[in-house]
């Protein structure tokens, strides 16, 4: 699993990369996230970040179940270094330290590449007060804003949900910006959109003023007789659009599949 912190201070990479604290060697985690986003690797191996965890929490993460139980020492605990992987993101923790929203962004992207990695789900991801028998608190505090979304509290759930939400797109994709979404079609699959937008633009633009049957022979040859123009093929027309539009849902899945 991997297991989310904050750091509880400022500007403290040395402590968690290699000072530790008293009782406590570093690494204290394998990454270390700094409030303008930057990320930096602590540790390839054992980090101290976890403390003992409550079984039935870790369980739950391990097993990837839907929900989270409260942790209950009764149960039993593990190492929870053994376990997982932290990060330890630069925040007060005093529930009023705002996370920027590069911030946030760079640790929803953190945790879902490691769960892309490792083939896991976003149910794979916990925070420190969802496995800790100390009564740990982080993360916690306002968010600037993520995506599209404004200000909001960190919330576990949330968290999860905007890593799982990432684990169904590529990984250059980013909230709320349609451009990385354009960015992610082929030629071809731009061509189609391409051919069934101009298709439907074509039939707006004749719909009024030509029969929609295969041509209509006599008005084909009044229109040729009186103006030197065929009448426009709203069938053959409308059987393109049908073609493309057959086609997209192959389009689609290929995206859909590039994207996962
Ligand atoms: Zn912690």
């Amino acid at each position: 699993m991997f297991l989310n912190h904050h750091t509880a201070g400022r500007g403290d990479l040395a402590v968690v990369a290699k000072n530790g604290v008293s009782g406590l060697p570093a690494p204290l985690a394998h990454v270390y996230l700094a409030r303008s986003g930057v990320a930096t690797m602590c540790s390839a191996h054992r980090a101290n970040h976890a403390g003992r965890m409550a079984l039935n929490a870790y369980a739950s993460f391990r097993d990837e179940d839907d929900s989270h139980p409260a942790p209950d020492k009764d149960t039993g605990t593990v190492d929870g270094n053994d376990v997982s992987y932290g990060i330890e993101t630069e925040n007060r923790g005093d529930g009023k330290d705002v996370y920027p929203r590069a911030q946030y962004d760079a640790w929803v992207r953190i945790d879902a590449a490691v769960c892309r990695h490792h083939g896991w789900s976003a149910d794979s991801v916990g925070c420190h007060k969802e496995t800790s028998i100390e009564g740990k608190v982080d993360p916690r505090g306002p968010v600037e804003g993520y995506g599209g979304r404004g200000r909001f509290d960190f919330s576990p759930a949330q968290f999860r949900r905007d890593v799982a939400e990432r684990l169904t797109r590529s990984a250059s994709w980013s909230p709320g910006s349609p451009q990385s979404e354009e960015d992610e079609m082929t030629p071809a699959q731009e061509a189609l959109l391409k051919q069934i937008a101009e298709d439907v633009a074509w039939l707006r633009k004749n719909a009024a003023k030509a029969p929609w049957t295969y041509r209509n022979e006599a008005q084909d040859a009044a229109s040729q007789t009186a103006t030197g123009e065929r009448i426009p093929d709203m069938h053959g027309r409308i059987e393109d659009v049908q073609r493309g539009i057959a086609a997209l849902p192959q389009a689609i899945a290929a995206l859909v599949k590039k994207g996962s």
